[in-house]
């Protein structure tokens, strides 16, 4: 498994992980058993999700060493100002000790508390219970107002990408200030996606199928993805990208599906 680094104090986050959004919480503890037995070591989380706890039973429950598997949850929106608080509750509920990345989920910029949120973040941090912090859904324009104001720059800001929307400034901008960027939705959830003949073509010519073909695409971009899928196959498939390479013409191919169109709620405005 690949292994990127965060911008801190040599933390390393396995590239691809296993998402959990829209698993329901009975059935979480099977689905992250399953992904950690297959091979994955990085579990993607939130508070919102509501499956928590069966995520942290599954990581205890795996025999692995806990430094060996990178846990990722994150802050709700209505917890901007408590999010110490919300911290604890994370952690209880994950029944870990630290967690190994936690985000801000979404900046909220109509509610205006994302830059007091952070300077929780940066205690928490400070305080050794979670070894890397980020956000998530932020834009320039959010990201540039949390730099300007706060301390410590984001390790990663996970955002919506995926063939679709691949978000070609807000990746720059990371890249420009040692941001590492995480795709949410890489697969475009599963949809209009997986069965484009601009994609169904290279994955003919590859022999692999396509959601493979897009997840290699986010790797060699350099992104961190995290597939959710809660069939074992899919599961399997899905980390089943690293014994091949796109070439250049296949990347390009897919750099030209881009139609700058979201499939979830736009960051300057959600909630
Ligand atoms: P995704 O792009 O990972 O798509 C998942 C869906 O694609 C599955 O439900 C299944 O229908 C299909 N699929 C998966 N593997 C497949 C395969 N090999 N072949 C065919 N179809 C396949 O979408 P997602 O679940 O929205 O995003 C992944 C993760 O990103 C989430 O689980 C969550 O952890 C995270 N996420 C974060 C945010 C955020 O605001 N930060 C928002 C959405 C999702």
């Amino acid at each position: 498994m690949n292994s990127l680094l965060l911008n801190t104090d040599g933390v390393q986050i396995p590239q691809l992980g296993y998402g959990v959004f829209q698993v329901p919480a009975d059935e979480a503890e099977q689905a992250v058993a399953i992904a950690l037995q297959t091979g994955y070591r990085h579990i993607d989380t939130a508070a919102a999700y509501g499956n928590e706890e069966g995520v942290g039973r599954a990581v205890r429950a795996s025999g692995l060493p806990r430094e060996k598997v990178f846990v990722t949850t994150k802050l709700w929106n209505g917890d901007h100002d408590r999010a110490e608080a919300a911290f604890d509750e994370s952690l209880t509920r994950l029944g870990l000790d630290h967690i190994d990345l936690y985000l801000i989920h979404w900046p909220v910029p109509r509610q205006d508390k994302y830059v007091q949120a952070w300077k929780a973040l940066e205690r928490i941090y400070r305080d050794g219970r979670v070894r890397a912090i980020g956000v998530s859904n932020f834009t320039v324009a959010t990201l540039t107002r949390l730099m300007d104001e706060t301390d410590i720059t984001p390790a990663i800001n996970q955002i919506e990408l995926h063939p679709y929307l691949q978000q070609r400034e807000l990746r720059a901008f990371h890249e420009a200030n040692g941001i590492l960027t995480e795709a949410w939705s890489p697969l475009g959830q599963g949809k209009g996606l997986l069965t484009d003949p601009a994609l169904t073509v290279l994955s003919d010519k590859c022999g692999r199928t396509p959601a493979q073909i897009v997840l290699r695409w986010h790797l060699q971009l350099g992104n961190v993805v995290i597939p959710k899928s809660v069939t074992p196959a899919r599961i399997k498939e899905n980390i089943d990208v690293f014994d091949f390479i796109l070439d250049p013409e296949t990347m390009a191919a897919i750099g030209a599906m881009n139609r700058g169109q979201r499939i979830g709620p736009d960051p300057d405005t959600f909630n």
